[in-house]
Formats: C-alpha cells, structure tokens, sequence
C-alpha cells in the first residue's frame, strides 16, 4: 500500500480519475490532510463514503513516529523520527523572533564524507522517500500546532541532491497551494555543490552553497567532493546564475579554529566572491567528539566578520543553535555512532 505523503497532487488527481471521479476530490483530500491536519480518510467528511473506504484501502497516512523528543537551552527542538524499517531521522526546529525554521533530513548518513560532520561520519545509511521528507514536516506541524513553521532548510542529514527525485517531489509536494503552500522563497536547499544537479534547483528552492574555504587545497581537505567540483567550478556556477535580485546564493562557511578563520582565509573568500551578489552565512564549528576540529575563538569570528562587511559583503555570524541537544550544524546523527561504539 503507497504512502500518502508520496504522492504529489497531479499523481492524486490521476488516480481519483482513475477510480471514475472528478478531480476536485483530490484537491478535498490535499486541503483536508495539509491544511486541516486531517489524517484519517475516514474523519474527510465532504467525501462520499465510497471514497473514503477506497482511500483507505489504497493509501496508509504514514506520518515517521516521534522516537525523541528535545529542548535545547535556547529553544531549538531536535525530534528523531522513527522510520518505517526502525531507523532515525532527526529534524530541527529553530524558533526565532519572526520565524520558526524547520531544519529536515534528506538521506539517512550521507555518501559526502565531509570531515566536519558527524553524519558524514555514520556513512550512507538510505536515501529517505519523498514521503519521509514531507513527513517530518508534517508531524511537526501536527505536534506543534501552536507554531506556524515559516521556512524549511534541507540542512538536516545527507546531500540534498544526491536524493535528487525523492528531493524535487517533496518540494513539489511542500509548495503545492492545495497544501503546505510554502513558497519556494521560503525553502532552503543547502548542498556542497553536485553541478549537474544543482541546475535544477533555481526556482524550485533557495540555494545555500556549504563552502567552508575558499581555497581548493583547504576545501578539498574538509570536503571530498571539492575534488570533483573544485572551487572555481562552482563558483563560475553561480556566476552564470540569472537569479532574480531578491534569491541570492547563500555561501556556508564554518569557521574552524586555526584552519580557515585567519585573516588571510577571509581575504581569500572576499577575492573569490569578489562581485557576486551573495549573502555569506558565518557559523561557528560545533566540537564534537567524532572529529578533530575545534571551535574558533570568537575575537577571530568577529575580525573574519568585519573583514567581510568592509569590503562591502552581506555577511552574518549565524549562532549555531541547539548545541547543547546535538542539534546544531554538523551535528546530526550522533546517536548511529554512538549505537555503532556500543556494538549496537
Ligand atoms: S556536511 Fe552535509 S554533505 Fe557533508 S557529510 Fe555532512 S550531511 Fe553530508
């Protein structure tokens, strides 16, 4: 039996076709499940009864179950999902002043093997179903119905586009009116930069580039695929970008201790930026026991920071959230090592 979650809209309408009805049902049962937060065919009440058993019997409304559940100091919830086939998904939500920013998963571990990151660490586990996608949305907009989730950035576990279908379908999904309606304004897809993929996104989602050095010696250390698509690759990427002024690129650069936080580092970025209408995302390394890395002093922070904004960059020292509970960048999917030391 197909998830729900899975299915786009032009997928529902054609299978309410199928069944001899008119496509207006499909729209009905969209609104019901993501506008109301209705999960029960049986609780649509503008459906014949016929179609309701019909639903059921097509359709399970398989939402990940809440394995864990925490609060960090600042207000950051990481909740792990529990999958279908018993594993975790962990997800994010960063309340902030105008905002509430859901952080979601991609892949369960990732291929990437970025040397910062915990889940780059665990190793590739599955690529996640555009369902588990959208459901991580969904069963934080049905635990927390108090709060409005206003933006969502894929930057949770895994390579966004190296789940490329699964990750167009959930933001086909996520932006449909008859549904969640999030603009694609709104969502954010944080990748190392696979090219060919990556062309796809303009238009679809809000690209934020994980850069971490301006250097193809220093990037290609902390990030494999920089061998791949070295630096100047991506950046002439970005250059050809026909953006609308509004949707501009995001650059990540994590500041890590006496690695690339010097003021020659950020002489090097403010060069190879030099005349792209970009925004420069500043984050503090989150230490961890898994890696070597360490957090930068925040004096080195504050100096890469005005190097940038005086050469006219819109630069931000973005505070790492959810620290304290695992949940800050890098962070995710502590809990597989963990098990892995275990002998789990
Ligand atoms: S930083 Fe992103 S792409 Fe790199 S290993 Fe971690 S999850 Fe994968």
């Amino acid at each position: 039996m197909n998830n729900f979650f899975d299915l786009t809209l032009r997928e529902l309408e054609a299978t309410i076709e199928n069944l001899g009805l008119k496509p207006y049902r499909a729209r009905q049962i969209f609104k019901w499940v993501y506008q109301q937060g209705v999960v029960d065919f049986e609780e649509m009440t503008n459906l014949p009864k016929g179609l309701r058993i019909t639903l059921r019997n097509l359709f399970r409304l398989s939402l990940p179950v809440v394995a864990e559940k925490v609060r960090s100091e600042d207000g950051t919830m990481k909740f792990g999902f529990m999958t279908e086939d018993d594993k975790i998904i962990e997800s994010v939500l960063i309340p902030e002043q105008n905002r509430n920013t859901l952080c979601v998963s991609s892949q369960i571990g990732c291929k990437m093997a970025c040397r910062f990151c915990v889940t780059g660490k665990i190793g590739f586990v599955r690529n996640l179903s555009p369902g588990e996608i959208v459901g991580q949305v969904m069963a934080v907009k049905l635990m927390r119905r108090d709060t409005r989730i206003s933006n969502i950035v894929f930057m949770g576990m895994g390579e966004p586009l190296d789940n490329l279908d699964p990750v167009l379908k959930a933001l086909e999904i996520l932006q449909d009116q008859m549904g969640l309606d999030f603009s694609h304004r709104h969502i954010t897809l944080s990748t190392v930069g696979l090219l060919d993929p990556l062309k796809l996104i303009p238009g679809r989602a809000q690209i934020a580039i994980s850069l971490n050095a301006a250097t193809n010696e220093k990037r290609s250390f902390l990030m494999p695929i920089n061998r791949i698509f070295p630096v100047e690759q991506l950046i002439g990427f970005v250059r050809e970008l026909k953006e609308p002024r509004r949707e501009r690129v995001t650059f990540e650069y994590i500041l890590i201790k006496d690695f690339n936080d010097s003021l020659e580092d950020a002489e090097a970025l403010a060069g190879l930026l030099k005349n792209i209408r970009c925004k420069i995302n500043l984050i503090s390394y989150n230490e961890s026991p898994y890696t070597e890395f360490l957090s930068p002093d925040r004096e080195r922070v504050d100096r890469f920071h005005a190097f940038l904004l005086d050469r006219h960059f819109t630069a931000i020292i973005r505070d790492s959230r959810g620290q304290d509970v695992l949940g800050g960048c890098g962070q995710l999917g502590a809990g597989y090592l963990k098990a892995r030391e275990g002998g789990a």
